[in-house]
């Protein structure tokens, strides 16, 4: 039987919090234990332009962690400064992936203090745009008391690295029939469908959700690594011939004339 995880991406001082409210409303009424993505000292352009600012930030994080929500650390500043895709190749931008370790060390040293002078414990790491490479592990192992990634394309959590890992493989709620599955949603732009799908997924099946902090962590294989390697591949081979294909069908497209 499969397990299921709920992770909310964007958690910042300047929500529109009218469209987080409704996950929160389901996860109070079935008693789900989400990761909560917080994002310590937002200065990313889009997120800061979703709302207006809440003078309470900081006591409603408190407020989620006291509910047993798993408190994300995603990033520092949300700040995209570079085009590199990390380790899991998902998105061609980072916040750390590619920069000096001085610098990555720097932004999770920031984000530790400010979780710490918050008073609010810190569950697992989140990367903006799941982009992390070698040198972000290292600052967090580093700069900060985090031992849990919330990341990844295996379908169970694991052991790697000095860190426990918690994949988050899907962008919706999905049946599966084994493993273990995050669904990763982002309040700010999920629509109602997508959301209303999360409702009926989790009126049927709130049963088979588990609490994060819950987790059991099996060792990482040598079938793990070829699995994964084959995983991300397949996904970065797929999305090329995709662009392939939207380029070339959109270069012999014939041009209208007005
Ligand atoms: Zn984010």
């Amino acid at each position: 039987m499969a397990k299921y995880m709920i992770r909310l991406d964007d958690f910042c001082p300047t929500n529109n919090l009218k469209k987080w409210e409704p996950f929160f409303s389901l996860f109070d009424e079935f008693n789900i234990k989400p990761i909560i993505a917080v994002i310590p000292s937002n200065t990313d352009p889009k997120l800061m332009s979703c709302g207006t600012y809440n003078v309470n930030y900081w006591p409603t994080v408190r407020y989620l962690s006291s509910l047993g929500y798993a408190i994300g650390m995603h990033g520092y500043e949300h700040h995209y400064q570079s085009k590199n895709s990390g380790l899991l190749k998902i998105n061609n931008r980072s916040e750390f992936a590619g920069l000096p370790y001085r610098m990555q060390e720097k932004k999770i040293r920031s984000a530790t203090a400010i979780f710490k002078a918050e008073g609010v414990p810190v569950f697992c790491f989140v990367a903006p745009a799941h982009s992390f490479d070698h040198n972000t592990l290292k600052a967090l192992r580093h700069q900060s008391p985090v031992r849990v990634i919330s990341d990844g394309v295996l379908n169970k959590p694991y052991k790697k690295s000095g860190f426990n890992w918690i994949p988050a493989q899907l962008s919706e709620a999905v049946w599966q029939s084994t493993g273990t599955w995050t669904f990763n949603f982002h309040p700010e732009t999920c629509s109602e469908k997508t959301f209303d799908d999360l409702r009926k997924f989790v009126e049927k099946y709130h049963r088979d959700f588990v609490q994060p902090q819950e987790l059991s962590y099996k060792p990482y294989t040598w079938f793990d690594s070829v699995r994964e390697f084959w995983l991300i591949q397949s996904r970065v081979f797929i999305d090329a011939l995709k662009y392939f294909l939207r380029s070339t069908l959109s270069a012999t497209k014939p041009h209208t004339v007005n």
